[in-house]
């Protein structure tokens, strides 16, 4: 469904990232690889290395997000490598979660750059390098940014910027056949949600209707559909992935 389409994934080492960066590859697609900060290289040599095993082309790249210059040289990284960008996935996100009045602006604003000045940063960049062939952009935002959640008012605001972002933007591109969508994970099991505490996940687990957590597979599925022609018509939409959490 991607045969060669070329798809930058930021924050594509570990978690959903990877999860979809391995499904665009089965896809035919060829896939840039994102992390961090080089203490990141190993593991993201070893998803490349396991993409080429399946016959598929990818390099990885390390640009912070949150880094105008180098969210840049990201998109730059993948014009040099493969000559085009077809699909950015703005997939890189971070939570510091505080109750408000304990919170400290470090952690609002970190938690900002991240999530929402990425998105901005790469957006910025990558939408420019679309301009002329058209593409699909794919931002991660979560059930948190629609309904709000106790202890992640940093989160929850970049999340609904997200939203916010992702409409304005589609609107702004969609003469151009650029089409911007959001993907809104529920409560899906990676390194990010591990960390909670047992009494939190059995709160939230009393939540999903579907009475189970997600995989990253299951939102990499979504993101297949909206980088392909199979969602030629869809643009400036929020697709829930929560087992009916958010309904
Ligand atoms: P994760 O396992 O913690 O992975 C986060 C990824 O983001 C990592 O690959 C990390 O890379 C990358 N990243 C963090 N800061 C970055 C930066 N400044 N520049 C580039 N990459 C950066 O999280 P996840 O659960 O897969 O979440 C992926 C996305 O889905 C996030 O946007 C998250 O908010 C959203 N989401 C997740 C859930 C859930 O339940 N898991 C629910 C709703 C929404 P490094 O390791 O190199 O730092």
């Amino acid at each position: 469904m991607l045969k060669d389409k070329v798809a930058v994934i930021t924050g594509s080492v570990r978690g959903i990232g990877r999860a979809i960066a391995m499904c665009f590859a089965k896809q035919g697609a060829n896939v840039v690889i994102n992390y961090s900060s080089e203490k990141r290289k190993e593991e993201a040599d070893q998803v490349v290395t396991e993409i080429k095993a399946l016959g598929g082309k990818a390099i990885a790249l390390c640009a912070n997000v949150a880094n105008s210059e180098e969210a840049k040289g990201l998109i730059e990284g993948t014009i040099a490598a493969f000559g085009k960008i077809d699909i950015l996935v703005n997939n890189a996100g971070i939570t510091k979660d505080m109750l408000l009045l304990r919170m400290t602006e470090k952690e609002f604003q970190e938690v900002l750059d991240v999530n929402l000045k990425g998105v901005f940063n790469c957006s910025k960049h990558g939408a420019k390098a679309m301009m002329k062939t058209g593409g699909s952009i794919i931002n991660m935002t979560s059930v948190v940014g629609i309904n709000g959640n106790a202890g992640q008012s940093n989160y929850a605001a970049s999340k609904a910027g997200v939203i916010g972002f992702t409409k304005s933007v589609a609107k702004e591109f969609a003469g151009k056949n650029i089409r911007v969508n959001a993907i809104a994970p529920g409560f899906i099991t990676t390194d990010m949600t591990d960390i909670l505490p047992e009494r939190v996940k059995e709160s939230v687990m009393t939540s999903i209707p579907m009475k189970c957590f997600g995989v990253s597979e299951e939102i990499a599925n979504v993101a297949v559909f909206l980088a392909s022609d199979l969602s030629s018509y869809i643009t400036g939409e929020v697709i829930k992935v929560d087992g009916g959490m958010a309904m």
